[in-house]
């Protein structure tokens, strides 16, 4: 038995098979076969090649009918691996020149490459991406490894990092858990594995070569535990930690649809945070009054192209009348810095966090925003709809969305749309500056939605991402609270709505001073609506205020926990997941 650790960062407990998810680079070496190992080898190579055009038949059933394209490109992937030129170029290689497979296969490329590149054609280069990437699929599954996250059997996922792309394509039946060797508490991989409700720990070093495929784990995704190899003893005592999570729970989930209400009748709502349609169920289960921040961008990311406003709008609709009668909000684009940058392929820069990002690249490519603003508005009509702008960093970037915004609306109503007006409009506060100036942005809004996971990056220097730092990302930072003070305070001077979305909105030990902030929503993954709701219910609203004065008073994060210890423990409440 071995134990690791990491930091938990979605709450749970999984037993079962670990499953090593590779990325990056393949090693690969050069064999000489002898000549009666050929007609092996041609079988090797036929065998992996049927493998991989069945797992993207596999990827194809996961991807809604109505998205034709990314469907499209799939069945041009699994045309590809079925062309005749490449399987007769490969197996001449094997059977004249005695090449294994891998080899082989890896020849054939550079042929094709060399061939597509002089042609200097946009398009054909780009397909070579695609045929180096669909070749190392084979090779992998030459080699016996895993390159899906679409898992057959129920697993735990093991490995160095997720691509966006692959976080949104793990299921959550097969799914038991997963382990990374990077990310933090708000990296996309730990925000969509909360949505999802799937136990894992991220920041656990070299665990990609600690564990082996088959190997069974025990995930503790609350406490950060990893055991590889679990003794019986221990399997009995996480089964039942497993046991009693699963039933406070379902207590929990009993009251879920009941509104979250202060003992002196403060009302708060409390929405989700969403990126696929999948949540949508399990959202509305868990007691979601509507969503309070889409985020839009992890529709693009399983894909190469970008999707048709057709798409886009089709999707938005199922939304839209997925939460009727309460309202979506929908965060437009957030594409860039470290997020999804691999897949729409964006030019690399120095300090991705700071550079083209979500306003920034939406303001910079206007018909791509277009299009997502247009889709948005058509699926207004089908329901209650909010737009927010992401990254605001000054009011000249609010206006210039703002005007797009316009300009979209005022288009399809001369093409014919009933629109009546335009959605509530809102600005995501999450950039220090942005905070700085929220008297002069509230009056151009209707209301704020406040980011933790980013102002806690920009006020603090600290990259999200990065699990060396993870340890500094602190919500309870005197100078994040103060920021929090400071734009509750100025939206509502302007007398608009302040929400809260960041990932800090779903941290039990952190509601009572959202609350005593004055915050008017909180918006979090699904799964921790319960359990929020149920602690707003034993909360007075004057007494979160007064607390919120004695921690402005404060000068360090650990005394303020101390004293938010104490706080909770005198009312007999607790802060904690599992002893709820
Ligand atoms: C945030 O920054 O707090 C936020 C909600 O947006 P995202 O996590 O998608 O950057
Ligand atoms: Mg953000």
């Amino acid at each position: 038995m071995k134990k690791l650790k990491g930091i938990g960062v979605s709450p749970g407990v999984a037993i079962g098979p670990a499953y090593i998810f590779l990325t990056g680079r393949i090693k690969i070496t050069r064999r000489i076969l002898k000549p009666d190992e050929v007609s092996r080898e041609l079988k090797r190579f036929h065998r992996a090649l049927e493998e991989t055009i069945r797992d993207l038949e596999e990827v194809k059933k996961h991807i809604p009918s109505e998205m034709a394209q990314p469907l499209s490109i799939i069945d041009a992937h699994i045309l590809m691996l079925k062309d005749p030129s490449l399987i007769r170029e490969t197996e001449k290689y094997i059977r004249e020149s005695f090449m294994n497979a891998e080899w082989a296969l890896r020849k054939v490329l550079s042929r094709y490459r060399q061939i597509f590149l002089s042609l200097g054609d946009f398009y054909l280069r780009e397909r070579v991406h695609d045929l180096e990437h669909l070749i190392d699929k084979v090779i992998l599954a030459l080699q016996g490894q895993n390159n899906q996250t679409v898992l057959k059997e129920p697993a735990i996922i093991v490995a160095h990092d997720l691509s966006p792309a692959d976080t949104a394509r793990l299921r959550p039946d097969t799914t038991q858990a997963f382990v990374t060797e990077v990310g933090s508490r708000t990296s996309h991989t730990a925000i969509v594995a909360r949505s999802l409700g799937i136990p894992a720990v991220v920041a656990v070093k070299g665990v990609t070569e600690k564990v082996n495929p088959g190997d069974l784990l025990i995930v503790d995704g609350l406490s950060g535990e990893v055991i590889v190899n679990p003794t019986q003893e221990v399997i009995e005592e996480f089964l039942d930690r497993r046991i009693e999570c699963q039933e406070r729970r379902a207590h929990l989930s009993r009251f879920a649809k009941e509104p979250a209400q202060t003992l002196d009748g403060r009302r708060v709502a409390v929405r989700a945070n969403i990126e696929l349609l999948d949540e949508i169920p399990l959202a509305l289960e868990f007691g979601a009054e509507g969503v309070g921040l889409y985020r839009t961008e992890y529709l693009y990311v399983t894909r190469k192209d970008l999707p048709s406003e057709e798409e886009l709008y089709a999707t938005y609709r199922q939304v839209v009348e997925g939460f009727r009668p309460e309202m979506v909000t929908f965060r437009t684009l957030d594409i860039g810095g470290d997020k999804f940058a691999e897949e729409l392929e964006l030019p690399e820069e120095i300090n991705p966090a700071l550079g083209v990002r979500a306003i920034r690249l939406c303001l910079k490519n206007p018909a791509f925003f277009k299009t997502q603003l247009r889709a948005i508005l058509r699926a207004s009509i089908y329901g209650k709809v909010r737009i927010m702008f992401p990254m605001i960093s000054g009011l000249n970037e609010l206006h210039q969305a703002k005007e797009f915004l316009k300009e979209a609306f005022e288009e399809l109503r001369e093409e014919g749309l009933e629109l009546q007006e335009l959605p509530a409009l809102g600005a995501m506060i999450e950039v220090p500056s942005a905070v700085a100036i929220a008297d002069l942005l509230a009056r151009e809004v209707d209301f704020f939605s406040i980011g933790t996971n980013d102002l806690i990056q920009y006020a603090l220097a600290i990259d999200r991402g990065n699990e060396e730092v993870a340890h500094l990302y602190e919500p309870l930072h005197p100078a994040i609270l103060r920021l929090i003070k400071q734009t509750v305070e100025a939206g509502h001077q302007a007398g608009i709505q302040v929400a809260m979305c960041g990932e800090m909105a779903g941290e039990l030990f952190c509601i009572p001073l959202l609350i005593g902030f004055g915050l008017d929503e909180l918006s979090m993954n699904p799964q921790a609506i319960p359990a929020v709701k149920n602690i707003i219910r034993h909360l007075s609203y004057k007494e979160c205020q007064e607390l919120v004065e004695e921690v402005l008073n404060l000068p360090a994060p650990e005394e303020i926990r101390l004293l938010l210890l104490e706080w909770f423990e005198k009312r007999g409440l607790s802060p904690f997941w599992n002893f709820l």
